[in-house]
């Protein structure tokens, strides 16, 4: 399906450039328009691939393109001020061409955390196409006051999205890697989820056409509940060379067999493995499948088992199924999205921490008025200036 791409702070900003990179490698056509937003000049400038002119720099009255910190109040604020500055690049956008907006930002900072859900809400009144968010989740190690933004804007966005697509860099995080190094990797791990989806509903003219192909409407459906997702990912390398193509051709049975058995594995790998926002499988409402890789190694029955299966682990009826064929990887590979999403450790766990960091902010604050107070406090001796 073709998105218009907003990615709001430095993370949203990352990950679009990321986005269209992917969209490059695999051809897939998803990416209709990218544009980045921030308060920050060297966040825009740092940017590959989204062009010069949709990088947006707004609050410049404010904080003079030196960003927010990680004051997502702020950051809400600045964004509602510039709305028109915003309105302006969307303007830029063939709307008309487009199936949805996703709206991407890292919960933890500021301008992003903050503008993402202004942004969101405001795309929601203009326009009739869905408006989803790509939410990013900070590591647990980033401290208090980047989950309680993230929880704060967590709960913000999920109310101005269609849906709210999460990433936790939590879960995803190894020991060992710089924290840009690490980014790096995770950012291309969330473009190859996320974007092998939306890539599979967007089957263009001379494309392989497969047996039973992704409709961008069955994205759309299976997002169409609200609520938060998530999604899963498994793959196989596999031989993409003509003459393996050819002599497996000669023995179409085994062929057939094995590629089912492939892709009914690959199904429950990518749900039991490792989901971009961990949860509990059996909670979701509703339910996507695509089998992607070359044409030859996608078949109908392997993807209707896979889904049958995942039918079964969710107790949903709404699992729906279908392949999205691409020639230039050599890997075989399965999406699984699990839409509504309600039993998540995570956010749970997220939410009780803001709480408490939320109570210990406030009992700081007091105690330092009172602290201040008592300095300050020299009874009737002393005469201020004025
Ligand atoms: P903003 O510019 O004020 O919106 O804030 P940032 O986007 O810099 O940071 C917000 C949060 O996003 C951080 O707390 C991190 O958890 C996360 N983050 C920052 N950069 C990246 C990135 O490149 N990739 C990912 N996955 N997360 C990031």
């Amino acid at each position: 399906m073709k998105l218009a791409l907003i990615g709001f702070g430095q993370a949203g900003g990352k990950v679009v450039d990321e986005f269209l990179a992917f969209d490059d490698a695999i051809d897939g056509g998803f990416v209709e328009s990218a544009i980045a937003i921030n308060s920050a000049t060297t966040d825009l400038k740092g940017l590959d691939r989204v062009s010069v002119e949709n990088r947006v720099l707004i609050g410049q009255a404010r904080v003079k393109g030196h960003g927010v910190g990680a004051d997502n109040e702020l950051g809400a604020e600045i964004a509602e001020a510039n709305i028109d500055e915003l309105q302006g690049a969307i303007d830029r956008i063939p709307v008309h061409e487009i199936d949805a907006f996703l709206v991407v930002a890292g919960m933890g900072g500021g301008t992003g955390s903050g503008g993402a859900p202004v942004l969101a809400k405001h795309l929601q009144r203009v326009y009739t196409q869905p408006v989803y968010g790509l939410g990013i989740l900070p590591g647990t190690d980033e401290g208090g006051i980047y989950t309680l933004n993230a929880a704060r804007s967590f709960r913000t966005f999920v109310d101005q999205v269609d849906n709210l697509l999460v990433f936790d860099n939590d879960a995803w995080r190894s020991a060992g890697e710089s924290v840009e190094g690490g980014y790096d990797r995770i950012n291309r791990e969330i473009v190859e989820r996320f974007g092998l989806l939306f890539a599979a509903g967007e089957v263009r003219e001379g494309d392989h056409v497969a047996e039973s192909v992704v409709d961008s409407s069955e994205i759309i459906n299976t997002l169409s509940n609200s609520g938060v997702s998530t999604v899963g990912y498994a793959s196989e390398t596999v031989e993409i060379d003509d003459g393996l193509l050819s002599s497996l051709t000669a023995d179409d049975e085994f062929d057939e067999g094995s590629a089912t058995n492939r892709l009914t594995s690959l199904v429950r790998k990518a749900t039991l493995g490792r989901l971009t926002l961990p949860c509990d499988v059996a909670s979701a409402d509703r339910g996507l499948v695509v089998a992607s890789g070359p044409p030859n190694y996608l078949n109908r029955k392997g993807v209707e088992r896979g889904r049958q299966w995942l039918e079964d682990e969710t107790g949903s009826m709404e699992i729906r199924g279908g392949d999205y064929p691409i020639t230039v990887r050599d890997e075989v590979g399965t999406i699984v999205l699990l839409s509504g999403v309600t039993d998540v450790p995570r956010i749970d766990q997220l939410q009780e921490v803001a709480i408490e960091a939320q109570e210990t902010t406030a009992d700081v604050r007091a105690t330092a008025d009172e602290d201040f107070a008592s300095l300050m406090d020299t009874g009737d001796e002393l005469d201020a200036l004025f």
